[in-house]
């Protein structure tokens, strides 16, 4: 039922409602409170505390007009408590200002903060009392809903529960079927929604604030349900499209595994197998490869394509930045030009006769094997016959994007195999939930000969010394990375941040080369061109440039065995996972490596157990269920990773214990109860799935 029929919900008021997304009657059962109100007893001003919201039954003593800076209207109430409070109004009207007359009984509700003469209220919400009037109190909790822009919180509220009376009976509202409800041991869905929403008054609040009441977990349970039912549709559905099975002799993956200086490590060579299998079926493989920094995907996507080159099909690779698609670029050409295999180039930045020519080839097929940036996906780009489209670091790209590749290489019903490659470790809950569509390898081996890196976390006041280090460990022969951060965590991929962080990197590779005399030092930042970038990238590589200054434009895919020592700058400001992606930039070769996380006091607590973990562990897994403990899933996968941040009630950490029931239940409606399922699915997901058009 669309929002329209509620009673003052017009043309405007729907289409502002409509940008968060809430278009029917059931989305508002849905919108649930972001915290509650207490208005089911009085407090004695003496009681109040600082910050604690209350509600207090007051009498009006003296009102002050004034203009100071802005127009205020202060007023100052007692209670029977003889203790006093003001009251401040930015906002208000002569006929609102003109209400509030000495002596007047007035009930009023807000949070007390320190104001000039004693505790006061700013824009508290009140009403009048008449001299006889009890003033009967609450026997629920107020609900407190997200702001949606230019909707008032009393017409939100007013609308919701508007909403809530038209909540049908508990048997129409529930799809749940009733031996799994029970198997969850929770009450109805309707029940369920009307305590959610307006908490009884023997509520345990602290389960409410941790999202433990037995009410919210019924809704959680539903929720995660319809994400797991979606999920498996979508994959239900990629399964249903055809691929051209790809299947070769083998010869052209050996003639690359023969021109190798390395054996592959028993992980690389499973889930490569694994690959192979998928690829020779007719249906598409959805594969996700997780693995460690420095796992070597990047030799096993190599084989992959050249298996995919093999049985006659093109293989697109597709990296989200430039510096890694070069190298992804510059190791393909590496492998395959001695096999007389063209690889492709195409990137924003190529233009004009270099982009005619790339499309060309690309769309002859005279090119099997196409390396790129998003770019690939650009209009424009037609690919010849793609038969295998692969992805580095799924997450820097949305579940969008990752189809729109896959439907560039739609021939009628068939459509490419899929790998994803990513080098962060999602933890196995997570996993669960964000990749139910994909099938997961695990390169859980790292190749041999490698050292494990030291970390140790240094004051920022210590930098003399750390410039010390550097010139004794460049005295050795080894090189040195010096990442900065300055990133403004409220925009930490726009335009300004990356600005910023040019700026330090250019005054620390100035204050660097001056104390190092006789040291090359190299600048490589997000705003530099991307010829300059691999040239200094080559002089890094080849050993002529001994410390390289970098922003995190470094954080994937550079490769540089000989470099040993890392220093992190701020490194309280970048999360776990970043700080690890970062560190895998060293002890890629056989000498002992470190990294020096260079912190500004004082940490934060966070802060202080990020370095922490830094300091006890390399695992890439390890770090993972850390980082989720500390920061929650939606920051985990960033929140272009749709879908993870748009859970309503649920919480994967909170509530990891109730996937594998829920994953069963799934499993279960999809083969009993498929009409119920997708009920289940438009309720919380809604007709604007993001999985449409799987
Ligand atoms: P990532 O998984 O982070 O993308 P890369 O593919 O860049 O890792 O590989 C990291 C480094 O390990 C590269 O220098 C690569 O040549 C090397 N490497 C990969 N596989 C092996 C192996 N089986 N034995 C030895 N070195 C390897
Ligand atoms: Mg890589």
């Amino acid at each position: 039922m669309p929002l329209r029929v509620l009673q003052g919900v017009g043309k405007a008021l729907a289409e502002k409602l409509a940008t968060r997304g809430l278009l029917t009657i059931q989305d508002l059962w849905l919108h649930l409170p972001l915290r509650y109100e207490d208005r089911t007893k009085v407090v004695p001003i003496a009681s109040l505390r600082l910050g604690e919201a209350a509600q207090v039954d007051a009498r009006v003593d003296a009102v002050e007009r004034g203009f100071r800076y802005r127009p205020m209207l202060r007023v100052t109430v007692s209670d029977e408590s003889h203790a006093s409070l003001g009251l401040r109004f930015f906002h208000f009207n002569s006929a609102q200002a003109a209400q509030f007359l000495p002596g007047r009984r007035i009930r009023l509700y807000g949070e007390p903060r320190p104001g000039g003469r004693g505790l006061e209220i700013v824009h508290p919400s009140y009403r009048f009392l008449a001299e006889d009037d009890a003033g009967a109190l609450n026997e629920r909790l107020d609900p407190v809903y997200p702001a949606v822009e230019g909707v008032g919180p009393q017409t939100m509220a007013k609308l919701v529960a508007e909403a809530l009376s038209r909540l049908p009976p508990a048997e129409d509202l529930e799809l749940l079927p009733p031996a799994l409800a029970a198997s969850f041991g929770t009450g109805t869905l309707r029940e369920a929604l009307l305590v959610a929403h307006r908490p009884p008054l023997d509520a345990d609040p602290a389960l409410f604030a941790s999202g433990h009441h037995p009410a919210l977990q019924r809704l959680a349970i539903e929720e995660l349900l319809a994400h797991q039912l979606s999920l498996r549709r979508q994959r239900i559905a990629l399964r249903a499209h055809g691929a051209h099975p790809l299947q070769g002799a083998g010869a052209l993956p050996a003639r690359l595994r023969a021109q190798l200086p390395y054996a592959l490590t028993g992980a690389q060579a499973r889930v490569y197998a694994e690959i192979l299998a998928d690829i020779a079926q007719p249906q598409p493989m959805l594969r996700l490869v997780q693995g460690d920094v420095g796992s070597g995907k990047t030799i096993v996507a190599a084989l992959a394509a050249l298996a995919a080159v093999e049985a006659g099909r093109q293989v697109a690779l597709m990296a989200p930045t430039e510096l890694l698609a070069e190298q992804h670029l510059a190791n393909l050409r590496r492998w395959l030009d001695p096999l007389d295999v063209p690889v492709a180039w195409l990137a924003g930045k190529v233009t004009g006769k270099a982009r005619a020519l790339a499309l060309a080839r690309i769309a002859s097929g005279e090119a099997p094997v196409v390396v790129g940036t998003h770019a690939l996906m650009q209009e424009g780009v037609q690919f010849r016959n793609l038969g295998l489209a692969i992805v580095d670091e799924q997450h820097r790209f949305g579940v969008h994007q990752r189809l729109s590749l896959r439907d560039k290489g739609r021939d009628g019903e068939r459509v490419p195999h899929q790998l994803v490659l990513t080098a962060t470790p999602i933890p196995r809950t997570l996993a669960m939930s964000a990749y139910a569509d994909l099938d997961v390898s695990v390169i859980d081996e790292m190749p041999p000969g490698r050292t494990p890196v030291t970390t140790v976390a240094v004051a920022g006041s210590r930098r003399d010394e750390v410039v010390e280090r550097i010139r004794l460990a460049c005295a050795e022969g080894r090189q040195v990375y010096w990442v900065c951060t300055l990133i403004d965590e409220s925009e930490p991929d726009g335009p300004g941040a990356m600005k910023i962080d040019a700026q330090a990197a250019q005054t620390t590779y100035e204050a660097l080369g001056a104390a190092l005399p006789g040291l090359q030092v190299g600048l490589l930042h997000g705003r530099m061109k991307p010829a300059e970038k691999a040239a200094v990238m080559a002089r890094f590589t080849a050993g002529e440039l001994q410390v390289l200054v970098a922003t995190t434009v470094i954080e994937v895919g550079v490769d540089v065995p000989n470099a040993s020592l890392m220093v992190i700058e701020n490194a309280e400001r970048l999360g776990l996972a970043q700080l690890h992606q970062l560190r895998g930039r060293v002890g890629r070769g056989a000498q002992a490596s470190s990294c020096v996380l260079m912190y500004r006091a004082p940490l934060s607590q966070m802060a202080r157990q990020r370095i922490e973990v830094m300091r006890q562990t390399t695992d890439g897994f390890l770090i993972a269920e850390k980082d989720l403990e500390l920061r929650g899933p939606g920051e985990l996968l960033g929140t272009r990773q749709t879908g993870l941040a748009s859970f309503r009630v649920a919480d994967l950490v909170r509530d990891a214990r109730l996937l594998p029931a829920v994953q069963r239940a799934a499993d279960h409606m999809l083969s009993d109860e498929p009409e119920l399922a997708d009920r289940i699915v438009a309720r919380w997901i809604g007709s604007a799935s993001r999985f449409a058009g799987a």
